[in-house]
């Protein structure tokens, strides 16, 4: 079975982004960048998946500028087979992102897809399904377990409430929630034969998709500052300001 696997850069979780003064995005000069959180568990899911011999290759693609080969390797080191950079400088909506991908598709001919629930930078949590739409595939999204059985993919989702398990026909789309696995970090042996694996470079154009955008970013804005706290020093005066200040009772 091969799979196929689609990773965004993104701003790292751990920087405190800083919107731009015109307010038209977020500031990405000299900020650490790296795999989508979703994506990485995306890339343990079909790993294990292969070292359990239900997959024997996995491909990883990106949409992005030419640093996003950065996330292809890191997906390489952990054990992806082969890298494919869609090569774009623009702001691309999900729908142009899940467009390319679905070309990927028509291309490679995976039996599984697995993309992220979502990018931490847009939330925009809908590419997968975008892309299940249309490959006209099933999808399972937001999975916690997954579990290949012949020509057929069980995955239980984190739905409210509780957890729903779906049988689909493979060829699927899977979209993984944070607790489907933990990701595995790469080993410096592993990261070294990355750099040797194969990685292709392609183009909207190549790949006959058109990406203008039927959205436009208006503004961006910081959250705004929250006030310093106070510290009260009895259960009365916390009633009374709470009764008061807050007028939340
Ligand atoms: P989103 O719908 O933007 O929240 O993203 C959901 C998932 O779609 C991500 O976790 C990725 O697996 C995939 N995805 C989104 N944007 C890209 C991109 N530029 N390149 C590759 N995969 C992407």
């Amino acid at each position: 079975m091969k799979i196929l696997v689609a990773v965004k850069r993104v701003v790292d979780y751990n920087v405190k982004v800083r919107v731009k003064a015109d307010n038209s995005g977020v500031d990405l000069a000299n900020v650490k960048m790296s795999m989508n959180p979703f994506c990485e568990i995306a890339v343990e899911e079909a790993v294990r998946l292969k070292e359990k011999g239900v997959a024997n290759e996995i491909v990883v693609v990106t949409i992005g500028p030419t640093a996003a080969q950065e996330q292809l390797r890191t997906a390489l080191a952990l054990g992806a087979d082969r890298g494919v950079l869609i090569e774009s400088t623009e702001e691309l909506n999900s729908l142009a992102v899940a467009k390319l991908l679905k070309a990927v598709v028509d291309k490679e001919q995976p039996q599984l897809i697995i993309l992220g629930k979502q990018a931490i930078d847009s939330d925009n949590n809908q590419t997968g399904q975008m892309l299940g739409a249309l490959t006209g595939y099933a999808q399972g999204t937001f999975a916690s377990k997954v579990e290949v059985a012949g020509d057929k993919v069980n995955v239980t989702r984190e739905i409210d409430g509780g957890l729903q398990t779906v049988a689909l026909n493979l060829p699927a789309i899977v979209t993984t929630d944070l607790r489907l696995n933990e990701p595995r970090y790469a080993s410096l042996p592993n990261i070294m034969k990355a750099k040797k694996k194969p990685l292709e470079t392609l183009t909207p154009d190549a790949l006959g998709v058109t990406t203008s955008s039927t959205l436009k970013t208006l503004k961006v804005e910081a959250p705004a500052a929250r006030s310093a706290g106070v510290k009260v020093k009895s259960v009365a005066e916390l009633v009374e300001k709470l009764k008061n200040e807050a007028k939340v009772i």
